[in-house]
């Protein structure tokens, strides 16, 4: 087994703190990692403090994770000792229903996706994420980075990165579309970075009057302030496709009346309440309120490839283990510049 020492809840209502626990062997197709850097998403709060009604405790929250290979099985073909390697939402799937076929392992249909932490491997176990000192994960569920990003900056890549990569593409955004990003945070940033470099004319929405001129040097055309009074009624019916990264309660209806017949809002942030959608913000112009989660094991290669040849990497803002529980406190007040990552030294 691989002692190993990180950061966990140990329920609902107890801060972060220091743990000790273990991985399991490698075995053949396994890879241990030393975990260098690991970014903290809101979803390590939202689960952290059971507001998806799924928590299982203790739990070592952290999918944004990168590090080192410090061992592999017999069987590993894609990695050695040493490479520079990336673990993000997901660690195993069936990996034999249509969808893990497909490359979209995220959306096994045996409901067999194993998440890298609050989550149950095959064997039963409790898994365990990147809010510690090691990682075991199969070969297939792990990714390459490329040599020439930041390794810190480029640990968000791993959640936040794919997340909003993945729906951009799937909805085709690019020249001639007018895209918007709700929400300046982890997600929000990176869909505005890759909304802009998939030549897309780019819109944020954010609450935040602090964040403007950030926003335009991350790839924004606009900035739309959404606490000014009458602030929808000139945008809309404008927007073809809306990236909502929001994790807290809003009116989804004012944001469905922004886009063009035809469009579609896709959601990413997961807030705790259901949000209330009025019929008529979509029967009125054929338009589509649609979701998504993460992305699949390939997609997510294709988006480092893509990071790795534009140079894209988050903005972030380092943290230590001792001040884990204040980085949260700030990501919940909105205040991160716009990932928080910690670094694994500092255990
Ligand atoms: P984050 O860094 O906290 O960003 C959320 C942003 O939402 C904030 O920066 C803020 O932007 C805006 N916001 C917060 N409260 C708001 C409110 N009451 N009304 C309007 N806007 C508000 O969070 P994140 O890590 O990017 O995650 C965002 C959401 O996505 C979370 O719910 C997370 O669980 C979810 N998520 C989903 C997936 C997926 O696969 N679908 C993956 C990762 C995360 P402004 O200051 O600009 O207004
Ligand atoms: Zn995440
Ligand atoms: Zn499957």
């Amino acid at each position: 087994m691989i002692a190993t020492n990180g950061y966990a809840a140990q329920s609902a209502t107890t801060p972060m703190a220091p743990f000790s626990y273990e991985h399991r062997e490698p075995g053949e197709t396994d890879v241990l990692i030393d975990v260098q850097f690991c970014g903290i998403c809101h979803s390590d709060i939202h689960q952290a403090r059971n507001e998806w009604g799924n928590s299982l405790y203790p739990m070592v929250p952290g999918h944004e994770v990168i590090g080192t290979v410090a061992k592999v099985g017999s069987k590993v073909t894609k990695f050695k000792v040493g490479d520079l390697v990336g673990v993000g939402c997901m660690v195993d799937s069936c990996r034999e229903c249509l969808s893990c076929r497909e490359g979209l392992e995220q959306y096994c249909e045996r409901g067999q996706t194993v998440f890298t932490y609050n989550s149950r491997d095959k064997q039963g176990n409790l898994t365990f994420g990147g809010y510690g000192s090691h990682l075991v994960a199969d070969e297939a569920f792990v990714l390459s980075v490329p040599a020439n990003l930041d390794p810190a900056a480029a640990a968000p890549l791993l959640c936040a990165g794919i997340t909003t990569y993945s729906p951009l593409k799937h909805w085709n955004v690019g020249p001639g579309k007018k895209v918007g990003i709700v929400g300046l945070g982890g997600l929000g940033h990176m869909g505005l970075k890759f909304s802009h470099a998939f030549g897309a004319t780019t819109a944020l929405f954010t609450t935040s009057a602090s964040k403007v001129e950030d926003a335009k040097r991350l790839g924004a055309d606009e900035v739309i302030l959404t606490k000014e009074e009458g602030w929808a009624a000139k945008h809309a019916g404008t927007f073809d496709f809306i990236l909502d990264c929001v994790s807290a309660e809003h009116d989804i209806n004012t944001y469905l009346s922004l886009l063009k017949r035809d469009g579609t809002l896709c959601l990413v942030g997961v807030p705790e309440k259901p949000l209330a959608t009025a019929a008529f913000a979509l029967v009125g112009a054929r338009k589509s309120f649609a979701g998504s989660m993460i992305g699949g094991i390939q997609e997510t290669q294709e988006m480092l490839d893509f990071c790795g040849k534009h140079n894209i990497v988050s903005d972030i803002e380092m943290t230590t283990f001792p001040q884990v529980n204040e980085a949260w406190e700030r990501v919940l007040k909105s205040d991160v510049k716009y990932r928080f990552v910690l670094d694994l030294k500092t255990l």
